[in-house]
């Protein structure tokens, strides 16, 4: 592709590459930063002394931009050119150019913290401010001082501000590619619409009747809303008269897309036909899309939001930032001049819209990165005081500690523990890392694995759309043996020991409504777990799933046990007059179970004392989802941990004015009152 722009530059770059440990490269999206920069550093001979590594903040990209790069090249994908995802590696010894997500990437610094089979490393995406990426910058900071003269780090960006991430490295060197946009014209809607996804699919229509040819990207904000407006789209396309204009197709586009959909989207549209693209943000900047003339920005996005004084995460759909909205509209340039229409007043822009997106480190959970970083065991470094681009606010951080001290991650005094080690190697969130490991001493580790696995694939376990399909799950399949009432993790692996015990029956799936995409990959994920347990754990294990043997209650009771310890952060208590709960270890608040979930109560009618959770999310109201009944006994140990509590020694003596973290509410504990009082031993 050498007539893309950053080709023009690649003299510049390799000077300055050459000169510098670090570099900044700001480049318009599409001019070739994350298929050019590796190919670039490739031919003049970067990968002789190590391999390229180029970090992406998606999934779908790293695969997608590998996929890209391997056929310019002429390899076969995996060879010289390779991908690395979570539980899906896909290079060999001769890989010189890896493209992986930047999650892998601080995986990898476990095993290698120097990360010494890499010559350069390139953080691509950065304006993306993913969580991981933003913590890979502060450590890039430490690992070109260990390894000045043979480590280069890039750091490229569409919309970064560049001064920034420069003054962050020294004053470091900042290239500007300029990409060649081709005027946009923007027409902005007089008011916000009722419903935007009608008003989008008018816009696309309009322009379909009305527009000379060009491709339409339309910016929805989840999966959901794309699958309406899909078939709103085609509905339409098909109700106008045949001959009346060109032919249209229609494409999704989003991260959970299966591959073979996902290259429809790169490949070349038949003669005569208009495509239009209904997108989430990754094609703000993540995925290029060539053709696109026309852009239909419905001014939101969904975002993922965590409260660190409650524990709980909301998925809101919220307004752009001024950033995003210009990347949307830039996307209508890339061709020949082009339009976007936006769906709200330009009054919104200016005055509602941020600046810019706020980082992901700043609005998540950040206990897996805060055990990460402790077990890589930086003298310079102390948590509270790492040097990030945009610090964490200190309650997230104390809240991290806390979450981390109830698994027993770390100890009292803030220092990881043996088992936080291990923890740490998992490529897991802590929690399951903790009930993988609890699960071994309980003899019920493949069971665990089997629950591990599930869940991390849950979103492409059920078939259909998914509106439908979480109200579904209760039903399938509907001859579990008993057991399932336990929650939802019982029910998960009741479901995959069933197919288990029909060697693994593609049919089986498709009765079930079940994806088989999604259970393959579950099979090959559990496998994968039980490697990487079997080479971190020095005591022999059983991970067998045995076939034609059921589980028992004992077994189930076993797997409670080990989620007990696992979830000890996301506790819940049940309320007697609400048959509600309430959450235990943070700002206390009545939550509900999640309706999807297949709990059930007893004779009585009674939910049971004592639950986990695996998510709480605030939707409607706060739901738990997938909950598991556990036994007070287990509970104990971590309502003691949690009123011994001390987040100053937590923290390393940190002062900050002292905060409680386990902040009772008074109404709600008189009303609990007839619960039986913890004692305060525990055997
Ligand atoms: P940047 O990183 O600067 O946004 P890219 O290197 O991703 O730019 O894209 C450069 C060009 O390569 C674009 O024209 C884009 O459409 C094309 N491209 C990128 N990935 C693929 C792919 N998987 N298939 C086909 N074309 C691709």
């Amino acid at each position: 592709m050498e007539n893309l722009p950053i080709r023009q530059f690649e003299d510049k770059i390799v000077e300055t590459v050459d000169k510098n440990p670090v570099a900044v490269i700001i480049g318009e999206t599409g001019s070739g930063k994350s298929t050019q920069l590796s190919q670039i550093l490739h031919k003049r001979g970067y990968t002789k002394s190590g391999a390229i590594a180029v970090t992406q903040p998606r999934r779908v990209a790293a695969v997608s931009v590998a996929r890209r790069v391997a056929q310019e090249l002429g390899v076969q994908l995996g060879e010289e050119v390779g991908y690395a995802i979570r539980f899906e590696d896909r290079t060999s010894e001769k890989t010189c150019i890896k493209y992986l997500t930047d999650g892998v990437l601080l995986r990898e610094s476990l095993s290698d913290p120097e990360l010494n089979q890499y010559s350069v490393i390139i953080l691509d995406e950065a304006h993306e401010r993913s969580l991981n990426t933003d913590i890979l910058v502060g450590l890039m900071k430490r690992l070109v001082k260990l390894r000045a003269s043979n480590l280069k780090v890039l750091i490229t960006s569409a919309t970064l501000d560049g001064e920034k991430v420069s003054r962050f490295f020294s004053n470091c060197p900042i290239l500007n590619v300029p990409g060649k946009l081709f005027p946009v014209e923007i027409l902005h809607s007089s008011e916000r619409p009722k419903n935007y996804i009608d008003a989008s699919l008018k816009a696309a229509v309009d322009i379909h009747v009305k527009e000379p040819e060009g491709d339409v990207l339309i910016f929805m904000t989840g999966q959901d809303d794309i699958e309406k407006l899909v078939m709103k789209l085609e509905e339409r396309i098909q109700s106008l008269e045949e001959g009346s204009c060109m032919d249209a197709i229609v494409l999704p586009l989003h991260g959970s897309l299966p591959p073979e959909l996902q290259v429809r989207v790169f490949s070349r549209p038949p003669p005569n036909c208009r495509r239009l693209i209904v997108a989430t943000n990754i094609a703000e900047t993540s995925l290029t899309v060539d053709g696109v003339v026309y852009v239909i920005d419905s001014g939101y996005v969904k975002q993922r939001q965590y409260n660190p004084s409650t524990g709980m995460y909301s998925l809101d759909v919220v307004q752009i930032s001024k950033v995003q909205a210009n990347q949307r509209a830039g996307r209508a340039g890339r061709t020949r001049a082009g339009k976007c229409y936006r769906l709200y007043p330009s009054i919104v822009y200016h005055d509602d819209f941020l600046d810019a997106t706020i980082p992901e480190i700043q609005r998540s959970s950040l206990a897996g990165s805060v055990l990460y970083l402790k077990s890589l065991d930086l003298p310079d470094i102390d948590i509270l005081s790492f040097d990030f681009l945009d610090p964490p606010s200190s309650e997230s951080l104390q809240d991290a500690l806390k979450q981390l001290y109830l698994i027993d991650a770390i100890d009292e005094d803030g220092s990881i523990t043996s088992l936080g080690r291990t923890m740490a190697e998992l490529p897991l969130e802590p929690s399951l890392s903790r009930t993988l490991l609890e699960a071994n001493e309980c003899g019920c580790l493949s069971q665990a694995l089997t629950v591990a696995a599930m869940l991390s694939a849950e979103t492409t376990l059920i078939s259909g759309r998914s509106k439908i399909s979480e109200k579904k799950r209760k039903h399938i399949p509907s001859n579990l043996p008993d057991g399932s009432g336990w929650g939802d993790h019982i029910q998960l692996l009741q479901i995959y020991e069933q197919w288990h015990r029909t060697d693994y029956n593609v049919d089986w799936c498709k009765d079930n409504n079940l994806q088989v995409r999604g259970m393959m990959f579950v099979k090959d994920v559990r496998k994968q777990l039980s490697q990487i347990m079997q080479k971190s754990a020095k005591e022999s294990l059983d991970v067998r799933t045995r076939k034609g043997r059921r589980e028992s209650q004992q077994d189930y009771k076993n797997l409670r046990k080990a989620l007990c310890a696992g979830y000890a952060n996301q506790l819940a208590e049940r309320m007697i007059r609400h048959n509600g709960y309430r959450t235990i270890g943070f700002k206390s608040q009545l939550v509900q179970v999640h309706p999807s979930s297949v709990l059930r109560t007893d004779e009585e009618g009674m939910l049971p004392n004592y639950v986990v959770y695996h998510e709480l999310i605030a939707t409607t109201r706060p739901f738990m989802r997938n909950v598991c009944a556990v036994e007070m006994p287990w509970v104990m140990p971590i309502t003691r941990k949690l009123e011994k509590l001390n987040v100053e020694k937590l923290s390393g003596g940190f002062s900050e004015p002292e905060k409680s973290v386990h902040v009772e509410n008074s109404d709600l504990r008189k009303e609990n009152s007839s619960l039986p009082k913890l004692p305060d031993d525990h055997d």
